[in-house]
């Protein structure tokens, strides 16, 4: 896969990358994490892999691979209230949008259509901003516009504000039932910002947005020796050795709760080629990144570890 996705999402490059070898690709699949630009470089790198007309290799120069590097491919497509709308409203994905879309699919197409959904504004980049783009430039794709003046094109999650119940509804069969050759891609900062009859029919993906922070494992990797298996004898041992670590070092849930996801990352690297595997630990990086959510709502973290120890007991 492309280079930089690789280094920094190693263990999804390669999970993608097999699974469309393999021909087993989800067919509505969501991102979430913090960094929605990269994450719209994932999708553009899935739906060059689906597209290519030769080896799928980074550099290849194929017209398919060409044109999705152009963002000019006609069949990956960018769906969000500024991108490929017909009517005059750009404050929501509207019902009559999606009702296009699914249209074109009556058609049959020589291509893997590829429908990348998120929010997205033309706007004046911070500091920060201007970071996360310069890095989704390396990667080689480009904007689905142009950046005019000093606006860029910049996406943000999708959720229920700008991706409406109705237009959401509109897809769900197309979901259910989709027409081969036909995949869906959320991009969005929490997967529960979407429809939940959308999240039960979608693969989930954490993407991490991985700064160079340390991350410590040893006060929990015995635990997961034996991984996948989790000793339930030893649940209040894990929950303990969390809360000690926390206590001792006056640290904060999620730092705790990152470099469990941190570990389990690693361990997916190192496995890439153990499909089962990997769905097991892509689970279980969706579980911790919920638990993440209980720790921003205030919950003790004592309930927290009991949560994450029961979960990896009982799944
Ligand atoms: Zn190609």
């Amino acid at each position: 896969m492309n280079e930089i996705l690789d280094k920094k999402y190693n263990y999804l490059s390669n999970f993608f990358k097999t699974a469309i070898e393999q021909n087993r690709l989800f067919h509505s699949i969501i991102l979430y994490g913090s960094n929605n630009l990269i994450q719209y470089a994932m999708a553009m790198e899935i739906a060059r892999q689906l597209n290519c007309l030769e080896d799928r290799r980074e550099d290849c120069n194929c017209q398919n691979c060409r044109w999705i590097r152009e963002n000019k491919h006609p069949s990956v497509l960018t769906i969000s209230k500024i991108d490929n709308k017909s009517d005059s409203s750009k404050t929501v994905i509207s019902e009559e949008q999606i009702n296009t879309i699914l249209d074109t699919l009556v058609n049959s197409s020589d291509y893997h259509r590829v429908f990348i959904f998120c929010d997205a504004t033309m706007k004046h980049l911070t500091d920060n901003e201007e970071k996360e783009y310069e890095e989704f430039k390396l990667t080689g794709f480009n904007p689905p516009q142009n950046s005019d003046n000093e606006n860029f094109w910049y996406p943000t999650g999708i959720n229920t504000n700008c991706f409406s119940t109705v237009a959401a509804n509109a897809m769900l069969k197309s979901i259910e039932e989709p027409s081969e050759n036909v995949h869906f891609i959320f991009l969005t900062n929490n997967k529960e910002d979407l429809l939940q009859t959308i999240i039960s029919r979608s693969q989930a993906f954490y993407m991490a947005d991985t700064k160079n922070i340390e991350y410590n494992i040893d006060f929990f990797k015995q635990y997961f020796n034996s991984y996948p298996n989790f000793n339930k004898a030893l649940a209040l041992d894990f929950v303990n050795s969390l809360i000690n670590f926390q206590y001792d070092n006056n640290i904060e849930t999620t730092y705790i709760l990152d470099c469990i996801q941190y570990y389990l990352i690693k361990l997916a690297e190192n496995n890439f080629e153990n499909s089962r595997l990997l769905e097991i630990i892509q689970q279980d990086i969706n579980e911790i990144q919920k638990t993440k959510n209980m720790a921003k709502a205030y919950i003790k973290e004592q309930n927290i570890y009991e949560y994450l120890s029961f979960y990896f007991s009982k799944r």
